[in-house]
């Protein structure tokens, strides 16, 4: 099937199915290469995903499984095609992951629907009890625009805006590849409040308590939430915006969680990564054009990697649960984001930035890169 890319407000529409197989293809070969030369001293016996379609958490998927040889439970929010829509990027991916999982024979179970819900809770519970199945790691990777509660069904609605000063900036129009203008006022409380619902970290607690209760948790259960704080370029709409409040609020989860595991001798913690090209983060403002210029000091310095070789990486060097202790920051924070935010990658991105909003060359920022893994997302091009 023949398909354009439809794009609106830098979301892609539309995807190209036999592109979105190929995505994981390429995924799982990389991480087969990889194992050729390093092996994994992790290993998983069961690995539940929650937001497992896409971007870390498809990776996350593809590594605990391939890599790690681990049976994943995998939960994403995901919509069929239909007669006259493809459906989304993420339904393909689970499809494609499903064939080369069972060919290979890696245990695997796909649950799609909203992992908000108390129904998609108990469906993992069900599954994981008809397969006696007790978790050792649990990773949770939503990036959602919006959160139904399962107690009051009301809706919630994140929103990315700065909170102390209007947001005036410059940013990447994917379409055109012109750089446009940006102005975000500030957030107000209840705005604030709603992102914190959606994006923060009550629902990794409920699942973690619930699977608790369950006791569906194994002994030393790793759990961490992905999350990201990024350059202090971009900290106005991020880290000290509504979306950083709500990584403020995972803060607080992994410290609750932490209390709650230490029965299972359970350890729960952040994983800080860096900036990738997503679905979800071509909506943030500015980020495009940030990206953008960091992909070109990263490839210009051949320290550019792509998400799947980052959580190859995190699994193999970092998640033995006997050195985490030592490899977790002050704060808490497992870190993996030492490559965007190195000083002098930081210090070269603020020049190429500054160059680019005073003359308007755009050809200085890697476009062709960013707009390139912005379609890939979507099975395109690829
Ligand atoms: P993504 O958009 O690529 O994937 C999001 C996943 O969440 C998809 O699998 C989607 O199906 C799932 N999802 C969304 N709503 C859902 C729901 N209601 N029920 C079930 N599944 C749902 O996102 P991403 O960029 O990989 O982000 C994932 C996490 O990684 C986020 O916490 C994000 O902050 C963090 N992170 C992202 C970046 C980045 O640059 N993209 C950097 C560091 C950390």
């Amino acid at each position: 099937m023949t398909l354009k890319p439809m794009i609106r407000n830098n979301i892609c529409i539309n995807c190209q199915p036999e592109g979105c197989k190929k995505n994981i293809e390429k995924q799982i070969q990389f991480v087969k290469d990889y194992n050729k030369l390093h092996k994994s001293k992790v290993k998983f016996k069961n690995v539940l995903v929650i937001g497992c379609s896409n971007g870390y958490g498809l990776a996350t998927r593809v590594v605990a499984s391939f890599g790690c040889g681990a049976r994943t439970i995998g939960v994403s929010l995901e919509r069929a095609s239909s007669e006259k829509k493809t459906g989304t990027p993420g339904w393909y991916h689970n499809r494609a992951f499903e064939q080369t999982a069972k060919e290979t024979g890696k245990n695997h179970i796909t649950i799609e629907g909203d992992a908000f819900s108390n129904e998609i809770k108990r469906e993992v519970i069900e599954e994981a009890k008809k397969h006696g199945i007790k978790f050792d790691l649990i990773v949770y990777s939503i990036a959602s625009p919006l959160r139904k509660d399962a107690k009051t069904c009301e809706v919630y609605k994140s929103v990315i805006k700065p909170i102390k000063t209007p947001f005036n900036a410059k940013t990447l129009n994917i379409v055109t590849g012109a750089i446009e203008d940006v102005y975000i006022p500030v957030a107000n409380e209840k705005e604030i409040s709603d992102t914190i619902k959606v994006m923060g970290g009550e629902d990794w607690e409920n699942w973690l308590c619930l699977l608790k209760d369950e006791n569906l948790l194994s002994k030393n259960i790793i759990t961490f939430s992905y999350s990201y704080i990024g350059s202090s370029l971009q900290a106005t709409i991020y880290k000290d915006g509504t979306i950083g409040q709500a990584k403020k609020d995972l803060e607080r989860s992994a410290k609750y969680l932490n209390e709650t595991l230490k029965s299972l001798n359970g350890k729960a913690f952040l994983c800080v990564m860096k900036g990738i090209v997503t679905r979800s983060s071509a909506i943030i403002p500015s980020l495009p054009l940030y990206l953008s210029c960091l992909l070109k000091v990263m490839k210009k310095r051949n320290c550019y990697s792509e998400a799947i070789e980052d959580v190859v990486k995190l699994f193999y060097e970092k998640l033995d649960f006997e050195c985490l202790d030592n490899l977790l920051s002050s704060d808490g924070f497992l870190h993996c984001d030492g490559k965007e935010l190195n000083e002098d990658v930081q210090h070269e991105v603020k020049l190429v930035m500054d160059e680019i909003i005073k003359s308007g060359n755009v050809l200085l920022a890697d476009i062709e890169g960013y707009r390139k893994a912005f379609l890939e997302a979507s099975g395109f091009e690829i």
